[in-house]
């Protein structure tokens, strides 16, 4: 039988889709449906972190290197179909600066290039084409803050939320396909309960907390969600061991070693999730797939 889902996400940066969505993608490029990722930038401000890659810098090489390893992660998820929002280098990296409560946000100065400058229009009009090419029921990308305040996050929300729209308008640009209207939106985002179980083995095993320090039955930093108000959770389980090959391919960015990161993916039991944005909930709590209801028709 043929799989007509249609899943299509939207990250900021070569490694955001391994971290938040890693499992999810392996799962659906598993089971049969059709994945697209559409990566906004290449990374090129991104922090190198192991000594052995030192020699690379946004001038020279990085993105190129990050380009490199975003194929190597494709290939661990088992994804074939990804593309870069206006084409390889069109968006920079804006880079980022630490805001003063421990969240991200955008630096006093950006290059005409970063992805924080682009005019949101023609970057929208970018990812209408790719959209109404693909045709995906579903769309993830993250939510109005981007998860942490990275201002390239924030605006591949902005994008997203943006695309969707424009791209079921009917005669609107029609030189950029046939409309299509996107069923369901949906924000990545941290459940409440794998952030508990995440910050409990921390604990246990004396690893650094480094999510700051706040209590998760308080008000909650806005990267966490709490779980019952979460829409629909995918479990690392089986594909667990994909995210950690694609987290490692992304070796710029990511330290496997580091007990930190071991920590996101050595549980078997935690999940990725993701709250609905625009279009019909599942039904009845948090659901285990994100077209759960949907009608699939070609
Ligand atoms: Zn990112």
């Amino acid at each position: 039988m043929t799989d007509h889902r249609r899943l299509l996400l939207v990250h900021a940066h070569p490694d955001d889709e391994s971290s938040s969505t890693g499992a999810t993608i392996a799962r659906y490029c598993a089971e049969g449906a059709t994945v697209t990722l559409v990566t906004c930038t290449l990374g090129e401000e991104g922090e190198i972190v192991p000594d052995d890659l030192a020699h690379l810098s946004p001038g020279s090489g990085l993105a190129t290197h990050r380009l490199d390893e975003l194929h190597a992660a494709a290939a661990a998820l088992g994804l074939t179909d990804y593309v870069r929002l206006g084409g390889d280098g069109r968006y920079h990296d804006s880079g980022m600066a630490h805001a003063e409560d421990g969240t991200a946000t955008a630096r006093d100065e950006t290059t005409d290039a970063a992805f924080w400058n682009a005019d949101l229009l023609e970057a929208a009009l970018n990812l209408v084409s790719i959209i109404r090419d693909r045709r995906p029921q579903v769309v993830v990308s993250y939510d109005t803050f981007g998860m942490y305040g990275h201002p390239d996050h924030v605006m591949a929300h902005r994008v997203m939320t943006y695309a969707c729209v424009l791209s079921g308008v009917h005669g609107y640009r029609p030189e950029l396909g046939k409309p299509w209207t996107v069923a369901r939106t949906f924000w990545t985002t941290n459940g409440s309960d794998d952030m508990r179980t995440m910050m409990a083995t921390a604990k246990a095993k004396g690893i650094e907390n480094r999510w700051g320090d706040f209590d998760l039955d308080g008000p909650l930093p806005p990267m966490i969600t709490k779980s019952e108000d979460v829409d629909v959770r995918i479990p690392l389980g089986p594909y667990r061991t994909n995210k950690v090959a694609a987290l490692t391919a992304h070796h710029s960015q990511v330290d496997m070693e580091d007990p930190f990161w071991k920590l996101m993916t050595d549980i078997e039991s935690l999940g990725e999730s993701f709250r609905l944005a625009t279009g019909v909930a599942p039904s009845g709590g948090t659901a285990t797939d994100l077209f759960e209801g949907l009608d699939l028709d070609p």
